[in-house]
């Protein structure tokens, strides 16, 4: 059998990976990436790029020019139980006052050519099939299989990163499996043409309604409308649940229904349906631990580190991707297996030390708004009063200072130190 070889092999070429690899090559680490699509390739995703993503994709050096499709959004508008409220992003030291949103077809594609430029190298229509381990236990390598040929081969390496995605099939098959306990979400969303392409602040609707709205039942979730360029809008809904426990709802006949009752001035018609609808899942909280352990990372949603809050997972994929890069590099340069996981458990203790407690706090959040009577008293009380907005804000959206900042910054920054770490 034919057998590759790479310093560090990076499973799945989406942000997560892209983000991993990029880093690594940047240190003139050896790295291969695995991708069993061919890019272009879609992501079904609400595309949304909040002031945090921006962050690390400007880190990244990723040109991100308006002339060549970028668009900027300024803030949120939402609405729900007759109020609407528009809350412009705060301005930080830590980000800028502005999100983008891009499709993910197209960012994920200069995503991994960015990766490439920096000296990654990348194998497209590869599926990576298992994990290859040593006699102590450790991943040293993977098993794959050229889609088009079906030639198996393998590659051997020093560390391994699964940057997979939700399914996390290679972490799966050595038995680290998702925490059922820790929330998930679930996601439908289609492209329309639409006058709302222009918009510059990111729509939520923050009540969704099996039937016509205030008539029928009322269910957990949110639906957005983000401007993705091109004329382009990002439509979909989303249910959030504490557990991963099926909620049995049929989203997709949530998201058509939903669809014929909004405004006709939106013009979200079949006819300016662009594309299929899709749906996905959203892996929150950490749902799969640990990060790493016996030469195998774990990044992005094969991680679960989509928001509780918000259902976000680009800007923490791709900032685990430079965390564990450069843990990796520290940890190549040391000789003994030992000596490389201590090393190691620095980035599951920076990834728990940065994340751990807001997303404790978006598993209360969870908790609470799949009750849709508490979403709907907090929606129906909490929209019209502008400073409490301003702080649902910046707490959903993970738009805060954690070192200094105003009041509020430190208030979250605080909850987020007196709670246990997800
Ligand atoms: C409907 C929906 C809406 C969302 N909206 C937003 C949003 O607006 N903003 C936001 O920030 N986040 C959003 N998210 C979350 C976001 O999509 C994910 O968090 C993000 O894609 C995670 O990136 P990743 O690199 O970890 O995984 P992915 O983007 O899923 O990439 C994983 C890659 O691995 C490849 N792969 C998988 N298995 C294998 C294998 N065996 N061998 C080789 N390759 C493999 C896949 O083909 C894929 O390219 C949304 C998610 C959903 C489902």
């Amino acid at each position: 059998m034919r057998v590759e070889q790479a310093t560090v092999i990076v499973v799945g070429g989406g942000p997560g990976g892209s983000s991993t690899a990029h880093y690594l090559a940047k240190n003139g680490i050896d790295v291969l990436i695995l991708e069993k699509a061919t890019y272009p390739r879609d992501k079904t995703c609400g595309d949304g790029l909040t002031p945090r993503t921006v962050v690390e994709l400007v880190r990244m050096g990723l040109p991100m020019r308006e002339d060549e499709g970028w668009v900027r959004n300024y803030g949120i508008r939402g609405s729900g139980a007759g109020n609407f409220v528009e809350v412009p992003w705060p301005k930080l030291a830590s980000q800028p006052n502005y999100g983008s949103g891009r499709r993910r077809e197209v960012i994920d594609e200069e995503l991994v050519r960015h990766a490439q430029a920096s000296g990654a190298r990348l194998m497209e229509g590869v599926t990576v099939t298992g994990a290859i381990r040593d006699g102590a236990g450790r991943v040293v390598g993977v098993t794959a299989r050229e889609n088009a040929s079906k030639e198996e081969f393998e590659v051997h390496g020093q560390f391994v990163v699964d940057a997979g995605g939700v399914s996390a099939r290679l972490a799966t098959s050595i038995g680290r499996e998702k925490d059922p306990k820790r929330p998930m979400g679930v996601a439908v969303r289609a492209y329309f043409r639409s006058p709302l392409a222009t918009t510059t602040f990111m729509e939520s609707q923050l009540e969704l309604w099996a039937g016509k709205p205030g008539e029928s039942e009322q269910l957990p979730g949110y639906a957005w409308i983000f401007a993705v360029g091109d004329g382009l809008v990002n439509v979909g809904l989303g249910s959030l649940s504490s557990t991963a426990t099926p909620t049995g709802i049929d989203y997709r006949k949530v998201f058509n229904t939903w669809l014929e009752n909004t405004p006709p001035e939106w013009e979200l018609t079949p006819e300016n349906q662009v594309g299929k609808v899709k749906s996905a899942a959203l892996p929150m909280a950490f749902n799969r631990q640990p990060l790493y352990a016996d030469g195998l990372a774990l990044v992005g949603d094969a991680g679960g580190m989509v928001s509780p809050f918000n259902g976000e997972g680009i800007a923490y994929a791709l900032a685990a991707g430079r965390v564990v890069a450069d843990y990796l590099a520290q940890a190549l340069v040391r000789d003994s297996a030992a000596e490389r996981d201590a090393v190691m458990a620095g980035y599951v203790e920076d990834m728990r030390g940065e994340l751990g407690g807001y997303y404790t706090l978006g598993r209360v959040f969870a908790w609470l708004i799949e009750k849709p009577a508490i979403m709907h008293a907090c929606v129906k009380y909490g929209l019209p009063r502008k400073t409490l907005m301003k702080l649902v804000m910046k707490l959903l959206s993970d738009a805060y200072d954690r070192r200094g900042g105003d009041w509020m910054d430190r208030l979250i920054t605080l909850a987020t130190k007196v709670v246990p770490r997800a």
